[in-house]
C-alpha cells in the first residue's frame, strides 16, 4: 500500500509545467519521454522494497529534476528510497538510445569528451584508486579489474596504467567505443549478460551505477557469481542524505532508480552476505564476500591539514545529532533550508571530502 505524504507541493507532477531553464533540445527530448514513455504507461510497478520486502511505503515525491513523472517512495519499515515505477528492459533501452544524450545534455563532440576524459582520469579516476589501494592489497599481474557502467573507462585508466588487466562494461555504445580508443578494453552489454568466462575478478567498481541498475537485487546476486571469492566490490553513489538533502528534487534524476543512504545500502549488501570493510555516509563502500577479509584501517593516515579538518568537522556533525532521524523528517527539514540543516549538510561534504583527501594524500 501505497500513502501520500509529498515533501511539499514542489514534488507534485503537473503535466503543463516546463521547466525554462532546459535548452530547445532538452525540452524536445522531454516531450519524447512525455509522449513515448509517460502517455504510454510503459513502466513496471515495483511492489516490494527491494532493501525489506515490506509492502508499505509513503510516497514523497511524483517528479524529478527536470519535471518528469517519477514516483519515489520510503520504505515504511526499513526507511529505504526508491522509485516505485521504473523502465522495463525494453523501455531502458529506447530510452538510452533516444532521450538520455538530449536530455542529460551529455556532449558528443570528440574534443569534448577528449578533455572531459583526462579531466575524469585525474579528478576521479586516480584519487579513487589511491583511496581502494589503502585499504586494500592487489597483484597487478593477477588481478583482474572490473569496472560495470564504466563510461569512458577513466576509472579503469590507472588501473591500467600501473599494470592490472581491466574490463569495462557499459550499455552505452558511443562511450564504449570512445574509451577503446584510449585501448581500454570495454564491452557494450548489460552487466548482468556479460560472461567473464571464468576469469573472475577481483575487484569491482560500481560508481554511479548501481543506483541506476532495474533491480539491484539481480546485480548483487549477479556478483556474488562472478566475483573472485576473496575479491572486493568498491560502490560509490550519492547519498540522499547527504548529496539529496536540500537539493532534493535536484538529486532525484530520471536515471536513478535507487536513492541510497548508508543505512539501505548495507543492509542490502548484507542480505547478499557481503562483509562491509569501510564505509561512510557518502555512501563509499567497500565490501567482500570473504568474512575473514581483513582491512587495512590499521594504515595509518598521513597527518595533513585535511586529516586536521576531518577531525574537526566530524566533531561538529556528531554534535548536531541529524544523523538519527527519520529519512521523511530529515527530507521535511531539509526542503525549509534553516540554516542549521544548510550548516550540517555543508559541514558534512566538507568533512567527507577532506577525509577522502587524507586517505588519497597517504597513498600518493
Ligand atoms: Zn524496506
Amino acid at each position: 500500500m501505497i500513502t501520500e505524504r509529498l515533501l511539499n507541493e514542489k514534488f507534485r507532477f503537473r503535466e503543463d509545467y516546463i521547466p525554462g531553464w532546459l535548452t530547445q533540445s532538452q525540452l524536445d527530448a522531454r516531450k519524447l519521454f512525455l509522449n513515448e514513455i509517460h502517455r504510454k504507461n510503459k513502466f513496471i510497478s515495483v511492489s516490494e522494497c527491494p532493501y525489506c520486502g515490506n509492502r508499505n511505503f509513503i510516497k514523497i515525491s511524483e517528479v524529478n529534476k527536470r519535471g518528469l513523472p517519477s514516483d519515489i517512495v520510503i520504505c515504511d519499515s526499513c526507511d529505504g528510497c526508491f522509485k516505485s515505477i521504473v523502465f522495463d528492459k525494453e523501455t531502458a533501452r529506447y530510452y538510452y538510445e533516444r532521450i538520455s544524450h538530449t536530455l542529460v545534455g551529455k556532449s558528443t563532440f570528440e574534443d569534448g569528451l577528449m578533455q572531459r576524459m583526462r579531466d575524469r582520469i585525474r579528478l576521479f579516476g586516480y584519487p579513487k584508486y589511491k583511496f581502494i589501494s589503502h585499504f586494500v592489497e592487489l597483484n597487478p599481474e593477477e588481478d583482474l579489474i572490473a569496472e560495470f557502467g564504466c563510461n569512458d573507462g577513466a576509472n579503469l585508466m590507472p588501473w591500467k596504467e600501473n599494470g592490472f588487466s581491466v574490463i569495462g562494461v557499459d550499455l552505452d555504445s558511443n562511450m564504449v567505443e570512445f574509451g577503446r580508443k584510449w585501448e581500454l578494453n570495454l564491452i557494450k552489454s548489460d552487466m548482468l549478460d556479460y560472461d567473464f568466462n571464468d576469469r573472475r575478478p577481483k575487484l569491482i567498481i560500481l560508481s554511479h551505477s548501481l543506483d541506476r541498475v532495474t533491480d539491484v537485487n539481480a546485480v548483487l546476486n549477479r556478483i556474488r557469481q562472478i566475483l573472485n571469492p576473496d575479491g572486493y566490490v568498491f560502490i560509490e553513489t550519492p547519498s540522499i542524505r547527504t548529496h539529496g538533502l536540500i537539493n532534493t528534487i535536484q538529486y532525484f534524476d530520471v536515471e536513478c532508480n535507487y536513492y541510497f543512504d548508508l543505512n539501505s545500502i548495507s543492509k542490502i549488501l548484507k542480505r547478499y552476505a557481503f562483509k562491509i570493510i569501510y564505509a561512510d555516509e557518502y555512501n563509499r563502500i567497500l565490501c567482500s564476500p570473504n568474512q575473514s577479509q581483513k582491512s587495512m584501517k590499521s594504515k595509518p593516515i598521513s597527518f595533513t591539514i585535511d586529516k586536521f579538518r576531518a577531525f574537526l568537522f566530524k566533531k561538529i556533525i556528531d554534535r548536531m545529532n541529524f544523523q538519527n532521524r527519520s529519512l521523511y523528517d530529515l527530507l521535511v527539514d531539509g526542503q525549509r533550508r534553516d540554516i542549521k540543516i544548510r550548516v550540517f549538510n555543508k559541514l558534512q561534504r566538507l568533512y567527507f571530502q577532506n577525509f577522502y583527501n587524507s586517505i588519497v594524500k597517504t597513498n600518493e
